[in-house]
């Protein structure tokens, strides 16, 4: 029986293994593993392709997270107690810095046929304490709608982007006539380069966008224990600072972002084509976005059943997330209310691999899932 592995990362580095070798032989010569020469082409390179001013490298995405937040405090235009809408169905970490900071993150229940909550939803969820929404890309679908959009911004709502699965997707700007890229849609956004996701390094990194360069300065800041001179501290910092292995490695990565979102763009349309059993509800898909296809999420409420079909098959598959942050014990007391389209999605969505599957091979996986009864 032929295997369909989810992912292997070895697997996703492999066709640029040289250059990847290359370029760590280089930043182990170079004597110089933090703030250097490789971290400033990263930073230059992926505000070039996002279309951001500025970006400043992290550890990771969390920490890119953490450091916008913290920024937007320290500038005075956020304070603890403040509430943040965030998506009930989103990643942990997307809630955990906000939570930290001492601001409230108050979920918004997604929409069922999207999965996703866009700027519409957050104006519509926003109250007179909302100060702040994060926008998550789940999956590498735009969380992004033009009136919505609108709306935020005549409320001086501040909109920070969770970039972290759709690295590479664009959404079509409908008062330019052009097509943007995720991360450069709000005041500021975080992207991760966990292993796993689209762009991947080879250990945790992250960064931080913005196009205010006042907030980019404190991003910075706080990057480095809190100063920008050796041995003097404006803010009580962090350390979350890129790795100059790690900049190097997205360097050889990064310019290859739109030829892996086509790849992936390539999968989905072979399982939009091939799926037709009744039982499974593909993805959304809409004319004004170019989606990352972090994930390919089919959903069924006989999930479990389905997964150990598929898995006898030989097909694995991942559940993102069976619990959603308002059920983790993390989050007893503090995030109270009902979520219940977060709840359904947690019982019935199933990810199909896609990471190293190809069209082909998303064809044949296609007539096993048809012949699931
Ligand atoms: C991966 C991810 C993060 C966190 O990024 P790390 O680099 O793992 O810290 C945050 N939000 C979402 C939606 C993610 O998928």
């Amino acid at each position: 029986m032929k295997r369909y592995h989810f992912q292997r990362l070895s697997e996703t580095n492999s066709p640029i293994v040289r250059e990847l070798n290359e370029a760590a032989s280089r930043v182990i010569a170079s004597g110089r593993y933090l703030l250097g020469e490789e971290t400033d082409r990263f930073e230059r390179l992926l505000a070039d392709s996002l279309q951001m001013d500025h970006a400043v490298g992290t550890a990771n995405g969390l920490e890119a997270i953490r450091l916008i937040f913290r920024a937007l405090i320290e500038d005075g235009r956020i304070s603890p107690g403040d509430k943040v809408l965030v998506p009930a169905n989103t990643f942990i970490a997307s809630m955990l810095p906000i939570t930290q900071l001492g601001l409230k993150p108050q979920p918004v229940d997604p929409d069922p046929g999207t999965m996703s909550v866009n700027m519409s939803a957050f104006a519509k969820a926003a109250d007179r304490s909302t100060k702040a929404v994060l926008a998550v890309h789940l999956y590498g679908f735009p969380a992004y709608d033009h009136e919505g959009y609108e709306l935020l911004r005549q409320r001086g709502m501040i909109i920070v982007e969770d970039n972290a699965q759709a690295i590479g997707a664009e959404i079509f700007d409908q008062s330019h006539g052009n097509w943007r890229p995720t991360g450069s849609l709000g005041d500021a956004s975080a992207i991760s380069f966990y292993p796993a996701k689209n762009i991947g390094a080879l250990g945790d990194a992250g960064a931080a966008l913005c196009a205010d360069s006042r907030l980019a300065g404190i991003i910075r800041e706080l990057a480095n224990y809190g100063g920008s001179r050796k041995y003097h501290y404006d803010y009580l910092g962090y350390n979350s600072r890129i790795d100059e292995i790690q900049a190097a490695m997205l360097c050889v990565k990064i310019p290859h972002t739109k030829e892996e979102r086509d790849r992936r763009e390539a999968t989905a349309l072979a399982y939009d084509r091939g799926i037709t059993n009744p039982l499974i509800t593909k993805p959304p898909r809409d004319s004004k976005f170019r989606q990352a296809w972090h994930q390919y999420v089919v959903r069924t409420d006989r999930r479990d059943e389905f997964s150990e079909y598929l898995a006898a098959n030989g097909v694995e598959t991942m559940i993102h997330y069976p619990v959603p942050p308002h059920r983790q014990r993390c989050y007893a007391g503090i995030l109270t209310g009902n979520y219940p389209v977060a709840d359904r999605l947690a019982s019935e969505v199933l990810s199909l691999p896609i990471a190293n599957t190809s069209a082909d091979e998303a064809n044949e996986i296609s007539q096993i899932i048809n012949r699931f009864k």
